[in-house]
């Protein structure tokens, strides 16, 4: 069937190969990640316009909601009183013109052009005139492919500099029917029937050419399927691999440390505590290897848990460590954990990078020994020059800092000891389990009694100053207060007020007064350490940050946090700002400052009208879904490209009804029939290669 001097097609087929793609758009692609012409076929629209339900622009009303398309006959960057930029441009159709309005982002000036046609989504309210307030767009280009575009549903990509949506889906719709025919179904048929869902090159049609939204979402389904399907296969593996061949240490509850520790606590443990610690104890007992995730909101009191587990391991006669993400949370839970730990007679060990080399060699010579000790690092614990003579448990806080390999490193020190990871982003159970699904999972959903609520607050901009007279007023009395921004530096593309500037704007002004310090993810760590000490020990009143100050830093004379552009930040990630103050006795605030839109504000009033991170997230993650969760990648949890675990909670339960049917029949994929399934996971997860043998 091979045209004469026409190359065959194959999945694997470079993309230079394809007509229409020279070298500079195979670079752009690359950058997309699509290397082969397989890669393209898989590069699925990550939304939809429906530009066959578009509302004539004559009879849009104040307060209606719509979707236009209209050319741009005018436009331009409107600065306001306020140092807004707007950028507003007039759209007309056959029946009239609109103005549309984007308030903060005047680099739209850049993109879109007189002559345009663009498709716009958004309420219409009355402003000098009827203006739609968009909620969504996309530059349809000019006139001609406007008008193709009219009447139909129209796939938008993931695009980058240089390839427009447009491009690729040009470049797409040039190949897509030679190349569906050579996506062959790797899904067993009766995971696919169980799954309810279209084969695969029938769902890549669908997707990238739906001929309606419908059809488009069915397309997707089976594509997030899949997706969840392969991680709950590799999750489900890994569990059941680790209970087979590791054999843990089977401690003995000698209740001598553990009661003392008990009877010696100035607070009674919450019923969630004393649930994990149990849970935690079942582990430690059996002969099963621990492999355990802690999770629980911040203050929710994960420490005093994972010291109980450390003690069972030292009044077994074994080595207990506990890692920190930095020097400072390291001394931090020294100094708790030798107070709490003095009328046992025991004394834990710091041990970190900064030590000078001769204390860090007795350590080591200690550790060496064998002797039952606590040790609280950083990851100095997992460095080569560390080894520990019998490691019986390992805990790792904030265990989303540290990367797979640290993590791996510090469970490698012992035989096998039991490990606890720790972290206090609190999501829901179920999706716990899709991202953590190889570990067990113990929640402390529970706060500890006593804790003074945190005045949480939205104020605007007019109330700018009185808001910065208050945060002076706390640290007249003696406080100390965080003011977060959500970038470094301002930047062109948006009108954020950024860390740096503002602290030279506020040292200049307002706290010229204060001892105040800029902390930010590029000050090099030791001497982001050395600031927070210095904050720590109340040598300094303010600190001007982005969020890098998330971490379990416990500073109780902390009363006051500002947050600028709040719209800018999840709600989790608010969560776990505010969770810096209101750690000690004294009256706590948390103030966010901003202008924001009337949605934004309804957002907010989730996060301050509340301080369960339990329901937060659950508001974060129905509203935004997973992406801004963390506010940052995390290594080793699943990323999901289609599926979210979330919104495809029912696929998900499906996924993994299927994988544990699978896993039951053929454990190790070795059957013939399977092989498809094999490659594919081999091509997409590294992980696949040590759990399945395959490639
Ligand atoms: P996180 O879970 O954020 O790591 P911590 O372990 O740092 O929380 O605990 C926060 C504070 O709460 C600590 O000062 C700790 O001593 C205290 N705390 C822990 N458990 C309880 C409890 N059951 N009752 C009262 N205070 C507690
Ligand atoms: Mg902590």
């Amino acid at each position: 069937m091979t045209a004469p001097g026409k190359q065959r097609l194959f999945l694997d087929t470079p993309v230079t190969y394809l007509k229409g793609v020279g070298p500079v758009r195979a670079d752009a692609l690359r950058r997309l990640g699509i290397v082969t012409a397989g890669d393209l076929v898989f590069h699925v629209p990550h939304r939809y316009e429906d530009a066959s339900t578009v509302t004539p622009i004559r009879a849009l009303e104040p307060g209606m909601q719509g979707t236009i398309v209209g050319t741009v006959i005018s436009k331009g960057v409107i600065p306001t009183r306020k140092g807004l930029r707007i950028f507003q441009a007039v759209l007309r159709d056959e029946t009239g013109m609109m103005e549309v309005s984007w308030p903060g982002q005047p680099f739209l000036d850049r993109t879109i052009a007189k002559g345009d046609v663009l498709l716009v989504t958004g309420n219409v309210r009355f402003f000098h005139g009827r203006q739609l307030q968009p909620r969504e767009f996309i530059n349809l280009g000019d006139e001609e492919d406007g008008a193709m575009a009219q009447g139909r549903v129209l796939s938008v990509y993931p695009a980058t500099d240089g390839l427009s949506f447009k491009l690729i889906r040009s470049i797409v719709d040039a190949h897509l029917d030679a190349l569906l025919p050579l996506v062959k179904e790797y899904l067993p048929a009766d995971v696919l029937k169980k799954a309810g869902v279209p084969g695969v090159a029938d769902a890549l049609r669908m997707v990238h050419r739906p001929s309606s939204i419908a059809e488009a979402m069915t397309g997707r389904s089976r594509l997030a399927f899949e997706e969840l399907f392969f991680v709950q296969l590799l999750h489900q593996r890994a569990k059941e691999l680790a209970r087979d061949r590791r054999a843990g240490i089977r401690f003995v509850s000698k209740r001598t440390l553990t009661t003392t520790l008990r009877e010696g606590l100035p607070f009674q443990l919450t019923g969630a505590q004393v649930r994990a610690i149990r849970e935690i104890f079942a582990d430690m007992t059996s002969d099963r290897r621990m492999q355990r995730l802690l999770q629980g909101d911040v203050g929710s009191g994960k420490t005093i848990v994972a010291l109980f587990a450390a003690l069972l391991a030292i009044e077994n006669g074994y080595q207990a460590a506990i890692m920190a993400p930095t020097e400072l949370l390291a001394e931090q839970h020294t100094r708790t954990m030798t107070r709490m730990l003095a009328p046992l007679g025991i004394e834990p060990i710091l041990l970190t990078g900064s030590l000078p080399a001769r204390e860090r060699k007795a350590i080591a010579k200690r550790l060496a020994t064998g002797e039952p000790v606590l040790v609280v690092g950083t990851h100095a614990l997992v460095q080569d020059a560390t080894s520990f003579a019998n490691l019986g448990f390992a805990a790792i806080d904030e265990q989303h800092r540290f990367g797979v390999e640290q993590r791996k490193a510090l469970g490698a020190k012992g035989e096998s000891p039991d490990v606890l990871l720790m972290s206090a982003t609190p999501i829901p159970r179920s999706l716990a389990l899709t991202l953590y699904g190889d570990l067990d999972l113990s929640m402390l959903d529970e706060r500890p009694p006593g804790r003074k609520p945190i005045t949480t607050a939205l104020r605007r901009e007019s109330g700018r100053a009185r808001v910065l007279q208050f945060v002076d007023r706390q640290v007249e009395q003696g406080r100390q207060g965080y003011i977060v921004y959500p970038v470094i530096e301002e930047s062109e593309k948006t009108d954020l007020k950024a860390a740096t500037t503002m602290f030279e704007l506020l040292t200049a002004g307002p706290f010229a007064e204060r001892r105040v310090a800029l902390l930010h993810g590029r000050i090099p760590g030791d001497e982001r350490d050395d600031i927070m000490r210095r904050f720590r020990d109340r040598e300094l009143d303010l600190l001007v940050a982005t969020t890098v100050i998330e971490v379990g830093i416990d500073v109780p004379n902390a009363t006051v946090m500002l947050i600028e552009h709040p719209e800018r930040f999840g709600l989790s990630q608010l969560h776990q700002l505010r969770g810096r103050v209101g750690r000690g006795a004294d009256e706590a605030y948390c103030i966010l400052l901003g202008d924001v839109s009337p949605d934004v504000a309804d957002r907010l009033q989730i996060f301050t009208g509340t301080e369960d991170g339990f329901e937060i997230a659950r508001e974060d993650l129905r509203m935004r879904g997973m992406g801004d969760l963390f506010g940052e990648r995390q290594s080793g949890v699943p990323t999901f490209k289609i599926a979210d675990p979330i919104r495809d909670e029912e696929l998900n339960e499906r996924a993994r009804e299927a994988a544990e049917a699978l896993l039951a029949r053929d454990a190790g994929l070795e059957r013939a029939e399977h092989a498809g399934l094999r490659r594919v996971l081999g091509e997409r997860y590294a992980r696949s290669l040590e759990l399945f043998r395959v490639g």
